[in-house]
């Protein structure tokens, strides 16, 4: 697996133009069955990907954190979200609270996240592949098939069953 992630930017830098001008297409003709594809897609590839053999998401960027899941996550670990955000938090460029450090500090040395049960929203939902109306979100995916291998085969899937 760390074959796989090592050569991912560049993989993901050569398809790039040819990930952007399907993303292109695929917005000016929808198909209409493309969230029922993008589910059957996700699950496929999940089906086979394990992420404790990877990490990369959580190793390379961070999630950002919700009001909600700064309550739920702090009062996991018997702390006042103001003490929580000080802790690990920061605040970014576009005003959300991102983690302070990557590799994130809930990740252990075996992959496994400590506070898996609630995570934040945007962890449980990397890589945004099973999300409705997916064309919507092709700039982020554009980035995600660089860092995460599961996003990436599912693009290369989608271009060649939407191509059929
Ligand atoms: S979601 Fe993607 S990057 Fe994250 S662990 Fe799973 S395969 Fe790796
Ligand atoms: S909170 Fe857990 S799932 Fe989210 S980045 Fe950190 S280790 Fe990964």
């Amino acid at each position: 697996m760390q074959d796989v992630i090592n050569n991912l930017p560049k993989l993901a830098k050569d398809k790039h133009k040819e990930n952007k001008t399907f993303f292109n297409k695929l917005k000016k003709k929808l198909p209409k069955q493309l969230d029922y594809i993008m589910q059957e897609l996700h699950e496929e590839e999940f089906n086979k990907t394990d992420c404790l053999e990877c990490a990369n998401c959580c190793k390379t960027t961070g999630p950002l954190f919700t009001s909600k899941d700064i309550e739920r996550i702090s009062k996991y670990l018997k702390l006042k979200p103001q003490q929580f955000i000080e802790q690990y938090l920061r605040v970014d460029e576009d005003n959300d609270y991102v983690l302070q450090t990557v590799p994130c500090t809930f990740l252990g040395s075996d992959n496994y996240c400590s506070i898996y049960d609630v995570r934040p929203k945007a962890c449980r939902e990397f890589p945004h592949t099973d999300r409705k109306k997916f064309h919507q979100i092709s700039n982020l995916t554009l980035k995600n098939v660089a860092i995460c291998p599961a996003a990436f085969n599912i693009v290369e899937e989608m271009k060649k069953r939407l191509s059929k």
